[in-house]
């Protein structure tokens, strides 16, 4: 039932799901399919988390809906239905502008191997053995090689081949040299398997699905509900409480920010210092500025690509990518009657990496002033490729790492959660409070649309499975 307030929740139920983000609701699919009662609260007007959409001046935005890989469609079916599963769709132009290259490709494995063998001369087999390493790779292979000596072992001396296989997962997770290999090769891996996706409908589509489908499982929705804290008594969880409202639970899944469960929800600093000073260690992902563009009605742009990567770097420079202003920049172009059939809009999104520093403590004008420059470069930028964007606009805005901070609440903006750190720690949670498990934007590999996703669905079957050991009925 959808609540029209949290106070109106049952007194207690067998789980409660703190947040709505794809993890949280992909965990209380599961656990009410498998006939828990469950609680869903989200401290939003509106599930969906990072993966959410907005109208403006007529409009539609999808604020995440860039790329993810084919095997969304999989986890879609499997834990969704079979017709959100077929919504996925490829993206089959992603371009590459940079001062050391330019090319466009369907980012397969496949294709990423020609354009190695025509345009940098690297032979199939090297290229081979390189895929073939990244899709044998497993999670706790903990070699502890690093991105840049894992690239540098394949294509020795090639910093400009290493550009071309990791620039994008530097553009979507701020991943960059010094990283754990075994992350990018997971990511990568899962990416270049049948090329990128979109979802067609849209966002505001699979998330009006998945809501009806949430309520169809039973699940109990209470939105603007936000979580202050998750009750522990004798070192298992008892429930939840927020603002005039509080539930009773032997099982809390949080898919609020790692960081912020374990050391704002959960008063870890008296129940376990150790792992307190662990969650607090945990890196941050990078975080994200994004520029929307609106096309004024019957104004048309030609179809340059589904995704264009355009950086002004000279060199492949992690570091650089997270400049402001930015000089590295991803454009998602949402063409009419492509991503929703019925709609005849178009949209660009640009997004780029971004530093928390370097939007916090500054004065409201200067955050305004810093804004608009931001929408400046991106204009500069784009009108290289598409000249005279800026008098076919009607519609410009600006996101910020503060806005990702104010909007799901994750610590800094992070936009991929934490770094690997956080998915070693969010396996040990629950052993350290009985019944408390956490799932979503963790390690990079359990964040973005797919992970996220698949983490609330295994984070379900611990939780399952701790019922089933620890709250026989
Ligand atoms: C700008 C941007 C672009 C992206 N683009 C892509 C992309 O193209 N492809 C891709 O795969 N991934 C992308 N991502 C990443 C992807 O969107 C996220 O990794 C994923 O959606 C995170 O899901 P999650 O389950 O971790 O939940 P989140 O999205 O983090 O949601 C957590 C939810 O918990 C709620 N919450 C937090 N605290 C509380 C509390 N105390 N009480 C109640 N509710 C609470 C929040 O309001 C939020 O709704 C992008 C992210 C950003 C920011």
């Amino acid at each position: 039932m959808l609540l029209p307030n949290a106070s109106e929740a049952a007194a207690s139920y067998d789980v409660v799901v703190v947040g709505g983000g794809l993890g949280g609701m992909t965990a209380a699919k599961r656990l009410a399919d498998s006939g828990r009662s469950v609680l869903l609260l989200e401290s939003h007007s509106r599930l969906g988390g990072y993966a959410t959409w907005f109208r403006r001046q007529g409009h539609i935005f999808d604020v995440a809906l860039h790329a993810f890989p084919v095997g969304m469609a999989k986890t879609l079916r499997k834990y969704w239905s079979r017709e959100l599963g077929k919504g996925v769709m490829p993206l089959r132009r992603i371009r590459f502008e940079n001062p050391e290259f330019s090319f466009t490709t369907t980012f397969e494995a496949g294709d990423f191997k020609r354009i190695l063998r025509e345009r940098f001369s690297i032979p199939d087999r090297q290229s081979d053995a390189f895929f073939q390493t990244c899709r044998d790779i497993d999670y706790f292979q903990g070699t502890g090689e690093t991105v840049g000596q894992f690239l540098e072992r394949h294509f020795p001396g090639r910093l400009d081949v290493a550009r071309v296989l990791l620039e994008t997962v530097t553009y979507a997770t701020g991943a960059n040299l010094d990283d754990p290999a075994m992350v990018y090769a997971i990511v990568f891996s899962n990416f270049t398997r049948q090329g990128t996706c979109s979802f067609r409908g849209g966002t505001d589509f699979l998330l009006a699905e998945m809501q009806r489908l949430l309520l169809a499982s039973g699940v109990d929705i209470a939105l603007n509900a936000k979580v202050r804290a998750i009750r522990v008594e004798n070192g298992k969880v008892a429930g939840v409480s927020g603002d005039g409202f509080q539930a009773a639970a032997g099982v809390v899944v949080s898919n609020a920010n790692l960081k912020a469960t374990c050391l704002e929800l959960v008063d870890m600093d008296r129940l376990c210092p150790s792992f307190a000073a662990e969650a607090r260690a945990i890196p941050l992902s990078v975080s994200v500025a994004q520029a929307y563009l609106g096309i004024r009605p019957g104004e048309t742009i030609p179809k340059i690509a589904d995704i264009l990567f355009s950086s002004r770097e000279p060199r492949y420079n992690a570091a650089a990518f997270r400049a402001f202003p930015p000089k590295s920049i991803s454009y998602s172009f949402y063409y009419p009657y492509c991503i929703r059939p019925d709609y005849g809009g178009t949209e660009i999104v640009a997004s780029m990496c971004a530093d928390y520093a370097d939007w916090d403590n500054i004065s409201a004008d200067e955050y305004r002033r810093r804004k608009e420059t931001l929408i400046r470069s991106v204009l500069d930028d784009l009108s290289r490729y598409l000249p005279g964007i800026d008098g076919k606009l009607d519609y410009v805005g600006a996101a910020t790492p503060k806005t990702l901070e104010r909007y799901a609440a994750h610590w800094l903006g992070a936009s991929f959660g934490s770094k690997f750190p956080g998915f070693l720690a969010a396996e040990k949670l629950p052993s350290v409070i009985g019944g408390l498990f956490h799932c979503g934007s963790q390690g990079i590999l359990m964040s973005g649309w797919l992970g996220s996703a698949n983490c609330g669905a295994l984070a379900a079957g611990k939780a399952e499975a701790f019922i089933v050991k620890d709250c026989p009925r």
